[in-house]
């Protein structure tokens, strides 16, 4: 799957949030395109003593309003026009949360599944090789995003270390508790988007024993499964990139959670507690209150978006609504909660986990949901008035919201920079 138009795409939304704002056309002009992208091919020796390589982009898409932020994909889909994107919507989504940030993204594009854990980390430790030059706690400062975790951040830490001589956690965040991680980082994006959707429930009609189902399986999805289940809503469906199950009256979480953690599909649940088979193109058109998109770019497109039944689309993935999908759940009154403010959660432990390692002063489990509730209600209300106000989705709110932002620091920048 290319990635060629994404960036066109995405900027289909500055376009609508511009014309809801009277800003100067040069600040639209520079977030047109990514400020620095780096490529490099990484060499790794593979178990077998042969030699693979693999190709890899680091982009700091805008640094306005601080050090980029953003983390590195491994997936063998990954180019340059996804990872730009990803960048872009880094650059909007720490605007969204005021937080002291611009945007990057990185990726390799591998099949990380097809790696020994030996092999994987050379692969990490390869990457941060090739852009430590690019990357630093008051430059680029990555993070774990689609197939990769705390353990890779832990090398990619250690890497950096060895390459400058010293101790340096704020140059990465999402790692190990053990090596300056923060409490709280593992369910942050999946937390954010629960803390939204609870936040702004009797605004969006929601009631008690709402029907959720959730699109990939990996750690948002996971985790948003937990947190609803707890407060009394049921899992109906849940899909990963093998396939998907269903079961009308909730899924039985345990049995997921203990199918990923041996690495099978979902799908191999089917079967047990009432769990039914289903093609997890499907999952889209299943009878819910909450669809939460969990896993990759355009899985909601021109194709399948009439078929939602959802009244609210959660985006904890990065980009799956297509603009053209959009309009047609807006038309049919579906609210969809944005990427850019639904999944904000991770970014923002991980600036409290870059706050803390630069202050060497360490915050409670409670501190970080506090503080990381407090920082998504703030921000959703505000984006929910501005939709409210302009009678514009909460979409075009959330640009709106970020590019008032962007534009009053570019603008204090002043013309030279
Ligand atoms: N990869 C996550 C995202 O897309 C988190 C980024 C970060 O923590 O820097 O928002």
């Amino acid at each position: 799957m290319s990635h060629d138009n994404l960036l066109d795409q995405a900027l289909v939304r500055l376009d609508e949030a511009a014309a809801h704002l009277s800003i100067d056309p040069d600040v639209i002009e520079k977030l047109k395109y990514a400020r620095e992208t780096a490529k490099a091919r990484l060499m790794i020796r593979m178990d077998d003593g042969s030699r693979k390589s693999f190709i890899a982009w680091r982009c700091r898409y805008d640094d306005t309003r601080g050090p980029t932020k953003g983390g590195i994909r491994f997936h063998p889909d990954s180019d340059v026009f996804e990872v730009e994107t990803l960048a872009f919507w880094m650059t909007f989504k720490c605007a969204v949360m005021n937080l002291p940030y611009g945007g990057g993204k990185g990726a390799v594009r591998v099949d990380p599944r097809k790696l020994s854990k030996a092999e994987l980390e050379r692969l990490s430790r390869a990457y941060m090789q090739a852009f430590a030059r690019v990357i630093g706690p008051n430059r680029d400062i990555p993070a774990p995003d689609v197939y990769t975790n705390a353990m890779i951040m832990g090398w990619m830490a250690d890497e950096y270390a060895q390459i400058v001589g010293q101790t340096e956690p704020a140059v990465i965040t999402g790692k190990p508790i053990a090596l300056g991680g923060s409490l709280g980082r593992d369910d942050a994006t999946a937390r954010g988007g629960y803390y939204l959707v609870r936040h702004l429930a009797t605004d969006l009609g929601l009631g008690q024993g709402a029907r959720v189902a959730v699109q990939g399986f990996g750690n948002a999805g996971q985790h948003i499964a937990s947190l609803f289940a707890a407060d009394g809503h049921k899992i109906v469906a849940v899909s990963d990139s093998s396939g998907a199950v269903k079961c009308d009256s909730g899924l039985n979480l345990q049995k997921l959670f203990a199918a990923k953690a041996s690495g099978q599909s979902v799908s191999s649940t089917a079967g047990e507690d009432g769990h039914e088979l289903m093609s997890a193109d499907d999952l889209v058109g299943v009878d819910c209150d909450i669809l939460a998109p969990s896993a990759l770019e355009n899985m909601i497109h021109e194709g399948n978006a009439a078929q939602v039944k959802a009244k609210i689309v959660l985006e904890l993935a990065n980009g799956p609504v297509t603009s053209e999908a959009d309009a047609i759940l807006e038309k049919n009154g579906i609210v969809v909660l944005p990427d850019i403010l639904a999944n904000a959660g991770g970014v923002t432990v991980s600036y409290f986990e870059w706050v803390q390692n630069r202050q060497g002063f360490y915050w409670t489990i409670e501190e970080i949901h506090d503080r990381l509730k407090t920082i998504m209600e703030r921000e959703g209300r505000a984006i929910w008035d501005i939709s409210r106000e302009k009678n514009i989705s909460m979409r075009t709110a959330a640009y709106v919201h970020a590019l008032g932002r962007l534009a009053e620091a570019i603008e204090a920048h002043g013309t030279q920079s």
